[in-house]
């Protein structure tokens, strides 16, 4: 029979004696020259294993036997009475971890749905893969066209000089995006960048223009929506609940409504001022870096205002959302605009 060597003490001295251990059906035994004592092993306590400590079987009588750690203790107190609580102990733990989980799982759920929308969004958007990106793109357009009109006004000699002043612009910008025309007289003038990096400038917008710098700072100004990716976002937000479970789960089966869907929201898509200013300081800044004076975006953005003011006071109603819906508080960006090379 094995015999393992410890300290015992007997919880009055603080004086140990050496004795040997040995165990045989679920009796511990200790032996010494002074100590002699049996007990069973369901009414000692061993203390758990932790790194190299000494490990302590604990008396009901405050006694206490100290030994190096070895296999055979476990062993010893792992003997037939003591499996089934082992097991009860493990499971327990087992679902108290399940339970933990789900608890977490519901309340981060929940803190996502009232209060994590706009990151679940963002974090989608960042992760979709590019197909459900250029897929969404595509879905958009054909939307956007099939309620409108597919083709544009201008010359083809105009839109070459449009394409080489975007072109400069996006080499400033490093962003992937592509410059579309279209002439759609319920949208007005404007532009907008869809949810694959697509820019949509009418040609409303290119005729209320008075110098082409004006429709390069609008064009900047969406370049920087489609750096942030607001326009999927935005989309992907609306998406609610199927947002949520990508993010949680990785399964993009419920994504699929979202490109059902995004034509419409595309065309009553209002981004926050928060969005806004941030395309605007984009804009700003790509405008500087590419030669061009943030002004023309005052310029422009004034007159959008008039042209969709004089719009509404004619009694004039939109069916698409128009640059006031979509582009808020006009003249404080404006003001932003011309005091941008002040400060920079
Ligand atoms: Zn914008």
């Amino acid at each position: 029979m094995s015999t393992l060597a410890a300290q015992y003490f007997d919880g009055r001295s603080a004086r140990g004696h050496a004795v040997q251990l040995s165990c045989e059906n679920g009796l511990l035994m200790v032996r010494g020259e002074t100590v002699a004592r049996t007990e069973q092993t369901t009414a000692l306590e061993l203390s758990p294993r932790l790194g190299r400590t000494r490990r302590r079987i604990a008396f009901p009588d405050g006694a206490v036997c100290e030994l190096e750690d070895d296999a055979l203790l476990d062993s010893w107190f792992d003997s037939v009475t003591h499996q089934g609580w082992n097991l009860v102990a493990r499971l327990e733990g087992h679902w108290a971890m399940i339970a933990a989980s789900f608890v977490l799982v519901m309340a981060m759920t929940a803190a996502l749905a009232v209060w994590g929308l706009p990151w679940a969004a963002q974090k989608v958007a960042l992760r979709l893969p590019q197909e459900w990106v250029v897929q969404l793109g595509k879905g958009t357009l054909t939307g956007l066209d099939s309620a409108m009109r597919s083709t544009t006004t201008l010359p083809v000699a105009r839109q070459q000089t449009l394409q080489a002043g975007f072109a400069r612009l996006q080499a400033g910008a490093g962003v992937p995006s592509v410059l579309l025309f279209r002439d759609w007289p319920e949208v007005g003038p404007n532009a907008m960048a869809l949810p694959d990096g697509t820019i949509v400038m009418t040609d409303q917008l290119e005729s209320l223009a008075t110098d082409d710098r004006e429709l390069m700072a609008v064009l900047a100004h969406e370049l920087g929506h489609v750096h942030e990716r607001h326009a999927l976002q935005k989309v992907i937000a609306s998406s609610g609940v199927a947002a949520l479970v990508f993010v949680l789960t990785g399964d993009v089966s419920g994504l699929s409504s979202i490109v059902v869907a995004a034509p419409t929201i595309m065309t009553h898509l209002h981004h926050s001022r928060a969005l806004e200013a941030d395309a605007d300081r984009y804009g700003f800044a790509l405008m500087s870096k590419t030669g061009l004076d943030p002004v023309w975006f005052a310029r422009i953005i004034r007159k959008l205002e008039a042209a969709h003011g004089g719009r509404a006071t004619k009694g004039e109603k939109a069916e698409v959302s128009d640059w006031l819906r979509t582009h808020p508080a006009s003249e404080e960006r404006a003001r932003q605009a011309e005091q941008y090379r002040a400060w920079h």
